[in-house]
């Protein structure tokens, strides 16, 4: 394969750049030539297309969002749009594609695997709700940054005596309320995944005060309701001064963390090297320590994404 190209899709991921640094880096290394696709698939089917150079992937890999923009382009999900896309490849001579976004994206580079274009997608989502791997580039880097946002949250919870509702981001997932709960010390963390009582959350929050605690932190994922809803319902139990704090994009933004960078920069080389076989129609992982390849049309029909719920009962038994 002499020629590749690579795109960013769906929500923007802090790492995503160095992601797409390391692809251009390993490409020109292989002895391929290797496009940027400009606004996702939008920008495909346009022929936004241009060829990166060494340099042009110099000072990314430290940038949060991505250099290559994102676009929602739904018209990709239709067949005249998926053979539009395929028109562009061929005319820029591009034999190979590196996808990075989340799920969505993947069912765009299974669309074009199925056309015969070899497609490699990475996982780059901050939600980390991709199935198929333990982590997701983007994913390491917003909970530090929301973990920062706790810290300071308890600052003045505790100096206050109030209840904090602090909603994060995660679309349905509860990744990042639970990984944020636990780093943070919150005393419950509310996620999808696992029902919850709205009667027992207050009894907590009022057995703490009986004994001493000063505050109480409830990390709510997205998923389940919003802030202002929580607390709202949460005040149907007595009145806890709740405080709602909504962190929102904040959340996606920043300079990625080293271990994005990383599993960036891993995943990237890779995707050059699958494709450099001849390989596509694959979305790489991690599982523990390893990277996998998951078969794009298993990874969507029968992998489901699953966050570590043993965090959610190590929380309850240490932060109470
Ligand atoms: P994410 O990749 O973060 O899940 P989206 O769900 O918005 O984000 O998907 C990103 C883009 O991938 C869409 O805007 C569209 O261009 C493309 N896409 C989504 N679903 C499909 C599909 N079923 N078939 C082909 N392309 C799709």
């Amino acid at each position: 394969m002499k020629r590749i190209a690579v795109l960013t899709s769906g929500g923007d991921a802090p790492g995503m750049n160095a992601a797409v640094r390391a692809v251009v880096r390993k490409g020109l290394y292989e002895g391929m030539e290797v496009y940027g696709i400009n606004y996702g698939y939008a920008g495909l089917v346009a022929g936004d297309i241009r060829k990166l150079t060494r340099r042009d992937v110099g000072d990314k890999i430290s940038r949060g969002g991505t250099f290559l923009y994102s676009a929602r382009y739904p018209e990709f999900a239709t067949e005249e749009g998926q053979l539009r896309g395929i028109e562009q490849l061929k005319k820029f001579g591009i034999e190979g594609l590196v996808v990075i976004g989340g799920d969505g994206s993947y069912r765009g580079g299974l669309a074009l695997a199925k056309h015969g274009y070899p497609t490699i997608g990475l996982p780059g989502t901050i939600d980390n709700d991709i199935p198929g791997t333990d982590y997701c580039i983007g994913f390491d880097t917003a909970i530090n940054t929301v973990l920062d946002s706790v810290d300071k949250i308890r600052d003045t919870a505790t100096s206050h005596v109030r209840t904090f509702i602090v909603e994060v981001m995660g679309r349905n997932a509860g990744d990042i309320a639970l990984w944020t709960g636990v780093a943070g010390g919150a005393e419950q963390i509310i996620i999808p995944e696992k029902e919850f009582n709205m009667e027992e959350v207050a009894s907590t929050i009022q057995k703490g005060r009986e004994r001493g605690k000063k505050h109480s932190i409830i990390i709510l994922a997205e998923g389940v309701m919003n802030g202002n809803d929580f607390a709202e319902k949460l005040s149907e139990y007595g009145d806890h001064h709740a405080r709602v704090t909504v962190l929102g994009h904040v959340q996606r933004g920043g300079s990625p963390t080293a271990r994005d960078r990383v599993l960036a920069s891993i995943f990237g080389a890779k995707a050059v090297d699958l494709l450099k076989e001849g390989k596509g129609g694959l979305g790489l992982g991690i599982i523990g320590s390893k990277i996998v390849e998951n078969d794009f049309e298993d990874l969507l029909q029968n992998q489901k994404h699953m966050p570590d719920v043993s965090l959610y009962k190590l929380n309850q038994e240490i932060s109470y």
